[in-house]
């Protein structure tokens, strides 16, 4: 061990990485069934990135119109164009509606209608009676649905004892070598401090890793700590190419208008002033799936008929909206409107360009939240004491696009089956076995490299050098040809990583040495998601293949898994998807053309 750290031990029986909704529903449950519980996260829990989501949380409630999971599950099944998991999605969309009543009598202060039922409305992809009319399922509290949901589990958190150790820096697992994982080493930002937490089991709900490209409606925060970890303890990720880029980021600034806008009646238009939606999806039109609307914004644009001096941005209306609706339901979008593009939302419309969202993939997992591994042949082998939640995890319920509001469910419906899967596997106070010495200098070793990296290139510079290559070869269209180059272009980055520079050794407050931890973990999923993208020779969800324009079922129906060693080089492999539901009350939804 180098001797420059010793190291403050703790013992729980899970620890939970990441305060965001997934983390905190989970931590929660599990300190609600008595079992010891830690939750390790870098930045405060309420400042982490779910407190940014605005349309809200899906659930057929039926509040405002007839609706059905039936429904929900086969808009997920669609939108996700037949890669996800048919299992899982059948678990969230049923566990969708009790979720929901349950975060309310928590406290989450819904909008209401009139008769006092909460409040929902239409989001892109979310239909009636199998795709025929439209559904309004999504349970908003007004543009702000994350912020309450996040703070409402925050406080039920800490009414049930669970302990927080906040403003911790988890840097690596602590993976045993019989391939099981005994907890983490975290580094505490505020004193310098080196922990090491011991766990039965370790669940990762580090988020999702926008970051990766250069305009992203993601926090700067959104490094996929998690991911890197787990790729670094020789796990794979799964479907890492299928990346959603929302359509409406706010031009320049990136920052998201929810497509809750459309769902009051916003629309987008080109220079020309056409409402273009009609001609790509003339039936759902504006409120498409989000690749679909992205890609028609991409093509317009390309075509010439975007808006502005560069011609690279469109107009989102929603001057046209009664001020009073725009008041009650949307007033963020107003707000960030008119801070960040100067623009009144009741006079003028809004200028948008796509901009880099969701990342479905991440740590493959069972609907329990266990995560699993391609072990002899085995695509649903389990690696012993690891668990992994919401954007961090691919369940897979997303496949290969996402639809808006169904990852704030995500989050709670799989953070409480994680901690529900804990109270049934995990022994409470149960001892923790001895823990090999060469187990934990692993991960102070990384942590020691790291830290005095002492060359020339500052840890800024490549990490744009890396976001620009992703955001030009692997964005919303992509060809063998850039992705090939891209590729490559990742390779010559990868090869500078040893050449960066820490400017100082403190352990206190470096916030340049979290940025350089958060860069290698970011590296390590910039090159499993090109390289993923390279080997799919097809178009599905948000991967689109200028060279492969048609869904190939017959080759590609399955998950891409991705190994990435420390000399960036990848390794790829596959599972089977689930078509099979989890009950006999619904058939397995087949493939078919997917248009709106
Ligand atoms: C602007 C925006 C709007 C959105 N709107 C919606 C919406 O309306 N509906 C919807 O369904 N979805 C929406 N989404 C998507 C959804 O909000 C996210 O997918 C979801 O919030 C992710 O939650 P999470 O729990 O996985 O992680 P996050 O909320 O991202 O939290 C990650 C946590 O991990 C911790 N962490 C990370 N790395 C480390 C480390 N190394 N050490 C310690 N801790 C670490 C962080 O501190 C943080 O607490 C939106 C996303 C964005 C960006």
């Amino acid at each position: 061990m180098p001797k420059a750290y010793p190291i403050v031990d703790h013992e729980y029986d899970v620890i939970v990485i990441g305060a965001g909704g997934s983390g905190l529903r989970a931590t929660f449950g599990l300190a609600q069934q008595g079992l010891k519980t830690a939750c390790i996260s870098k930045v405060f829990p309420t400042r982490s990135h779910t407190v940014a989501a605005q349309g809200g949380m899906s659930a057929s409630l039926g509040n405002m119109g007839e609706d059905d999971w039936r429904w929900h599950m086969y808009d997920t099944v669609k939108g996700s164009d037949w890669l996800g998991d048919q299992d899982a999605i059948e678990y969230m969309v049923r566990e969708a509606v009790p979720a929901v009543i349950e975060l309310e009598h928590y406290g989450v202060p819904f909008s209401r209608t009139p008769e006092g039922k909460i409040y929902q409305r239409a989001f892109g992809g979310m239909t009636t009676h199998y795709g025929e009319g439209t559904a309004q399922r999504t349970c908003a509290a007004a543009d702000r649905t994350g912020h309450a949901i996040l703070h409402t589990l925050y406080q039920q958190a800490l009414k049930h004892n669970a302990e927080f150790f906040i403003e911790y820096f988890a840097t690596d697992l602590l993976m045993d070598d019989d391939g099981s994982c005994r907890g983490a080493i975290a580094w505490n930002l505020c004193d310098g401090t080196i922990h090491r937490f011991r766990a039965h089991t370790t669940i990762l709900a580090t988020g999702g890793y926008g970051r990766v490209y250069f305009s992203c409606t993601g926090a700067h925060t959104c490094t996929g700590d998690g991911n890197g970890m787990a790729l670094r303890a020789g796990l794979p990720v799964q479907d890492m190419e299928f990346v959603q880029f929302h359509p409406t980021g706010l031009y320049g600034a990136g920052c998201l208008i929810t497509e809750g806008v459309r769902g009051e009646g916003g629309y987008l238009t080109n220079s020309n002033g056409e409402r273009f939606m009609e001609r790509y999806a003339p039936h759902a039109k504006d409120l498409a799936s989000r690749d679909v609307v992205s890609r028609a914004m991409t093509i317009e644009i390309r075509e010439g008929r975007g808006c502005g001096p560069n011609k690279d941005y469109v107009d989102l209306h929603i001057e046209h909206l009664d001020p009073k609706i725009i008041h009650e339901r949307l007033p963020g979008i107003s707000e960030t409107a008119r801070i960040f593009a100067g623009v009144d939302t009741t006079k003028e419309p809004i200028p948008v360009q796509p901009t880099c969202h969701y990342n479905m993939g991440g740590v493959p997992t069972n609907r329990y939240g266990e995560v699993v591994h391609l072990k002899d042949g085995n695509p649903d082998a389990v690696v012993p004491g690891l668990m992994a939640v919401g954007e961090a995890a691919c369940v897979s319920v997303h496949g290969a696009n996402r639809l808006g509001s169904n990852s704030l469910l995500d989050l709670v419906v799989f953070g409480r089956a994680a901690a529900i899967r804990c109270g049934e596997t995990v022994r409470k106070g149960e001892k923790h076995k001895p823990l090999p010495q060469s187990v934990t200098d692993k991960a102070l070793d990384y942590f020691d490299r790291i830290r005095n990296l002492n060359g020339e290139v500052p840890t800024a510079a490549l990490r744009t050098e890396m976001q620009q290559i992703m955001q030009r070869d692997c964005a919303v269209f992509r060809t063998g040809e850039t992705l090939k180059e891209g590729s490559n272009k990742l390779a010559q980055t990868w090869a500078k990583r040893a050449a960066l520079r820490v400017k100082d050794r403190s352990l206190i407050w470096n916030s340049d040495l979290v940025e350089t931890l958060e860069l290698e973990n970011l590296l390590y999923q910039a090159v499993t998601t090109m390289n993923s993208a390279v080997t799919r020779t097809e178009s599905r969800g948000a991967h689109a293949r200028e060279d492969f324009p048609d869904r190939n079922d017959h080759e590609w129906m399955k998950h891409t898994l991705a190994w990435c060693d420390d000399t960036g080089k990848t390794r790829i492999d596959y599972r089977p998807v689930h078509m099979q539901p989890l009950s006999n009350e619904i058939e397995p939804i087949p493939p078919k053309k997917r248009v709106y």
